[in-house]
């Protein structure tokens, strides 16, 4: 069958573009520096965001599990929100490979973390305390709806952070989300920070790879360290490829998805088992489960799936929607019908 997937924005399959470009990319090994593929996309994708490097990286994950391991040494300390993808979602790399240390504070409704609360979390000089070195925040907030932070409540973080000697990282999986939400150059969005981690292979529908960029010095020893983590490697140009398109194609489109995201809230909303809140900033639609619907999560998806949809729950009576590059209009009435069917 010919799913409507909406899990997530990392369903998306490479365009038939990117994969003649994949065919026909120029390739050498990149652990001797040699595929002009991968240079030119990092170069590229350090112009974008305005900094001075940048580093193809085999997932997000590593991405942020570098700008950690960079940043900070053993038993040293990040603040970060309790919502967050570096807290909930990696695995506690973070901890487990690099000891650093996770001190969660909490993300408002609206993404951000209070300035206030950040401030506070800064530990002392005290040798019964840890060292604080980084803040990171998340732009797009994944799991507060896909919310947007802008360009002012970053500048913001950017001069807490550097007024306490802190270094200032963003989780921007899908920073380019929120820069067209905000009609701004993503490059004003990121230049308060010192290291921004992005994903090619989400909303912007390469197959795989993120890139981390940040200074000169911070990719070199970040390069370091990828090959510590196992993440050298060769001929890759194969997938920078995929990843200039995404870069000079897709960033531009992202618009569509985010109206995409509004069309599937208002046609959601109409279903009388599903309670929506605030209009997607972004693109993702989150809601809840009326209180009258028995069905649980699990049997709501696979009856979704019979009719030719793809969703996934995103906690306890909760779902959440991702648009992207392959759903047009046609699939967010069939969504919307096959949920009026299911929960009727
Ligand atoms: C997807 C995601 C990541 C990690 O990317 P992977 O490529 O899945 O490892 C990091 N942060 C956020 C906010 C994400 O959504």
């Amino acid at each position: 069958m010919n799913y409507v997937d909406l899990r997530s924005d990392t369903v998306t399959k490479p365009t038939p573009e990117m994969r003649e470009a994949m065919a026909e990319a120029e390739v050498g090994d990149d652990v001797y520096g040699d595929d002009p593929t991968v240079i030119e996309l990092q170069k590229k994708a350090a112009e974008m965001l305005g900094k001075e490097a940048a580093l193809f990286v085999p997932s997000g994950t590593m991405g942020n599990l570098l700008a950690l391991l960079v940043h900070c040494s053993r038993g040293e300390e990040v603040i970060c929100g309790d919502k967050s993808h570096i807290y909930v979602n990696e695995a506690g790399g973070m901890a487990a490979l690099g000891g650093v240390y996770p001190h969660p504070i909490p993300n408002q409704a609206d993404g951000t973390l209070r300035l206030e609360d950040i401030r506070a979390a800064i530990q002392p000089d005290d040798q019964h305390r840890t060292v604080t070195k980084l803040v990171c925040i998340e732009n797009t907030q994944n799991m507060c709806g896909g919310v947007v932070l802008g360009v002012d409540y970053t500048r913001a973080v950017g001069q807490l952070a550097k007024e306490n000697g802190l270094k200032f990282h963003i989780d921007g999986a899908r920073i380019f989300n929120a820069a067209a939400a905000l009609g701004v150059d993503v490059k004003e969005l990121v230049a308060p920070a010192d290291s921004v981690m992005f994903c090619l292979s989400k909303g912007l529908v390469a197959p795989v790879g993120s890139m981390l960029v940040g200074s000169q010095e911070f990719i070199a020893r970040a390069h370091r360290l990828r090959k510590m983590l196992g993440g050298g490697m060769r001929q890759v140009g194969v997938l920078a490829a995929a990843g200039l398109v995404s870069l000079e194609k897709m960033t531009v489109r992202l618009k569509d998805d985010h109206a995409r995201a509004k069309h599937l809230y208002e046609a959601l909303k109409q279903v009388s088992g599903l309670r929506l809140e605030a209009l997607p900033s972004s693109n993702m639609v989150y809601f809840k489960l009326a209180e009258h619907i028995t069905l649980t999560e699990k049997q709501i998806c696979d009856a979704m799936k019979e009719r030719g949809v793809l969703v996934d729950w995103s906690g306890l009576r909760e779902f959440r929607l991702v648009t992207h590059y392959w759903l047009d209009y046609a699939g967010v009435e069939k969504t919307a019908k096959a949920f009026a069917e299911v929960l009727k």
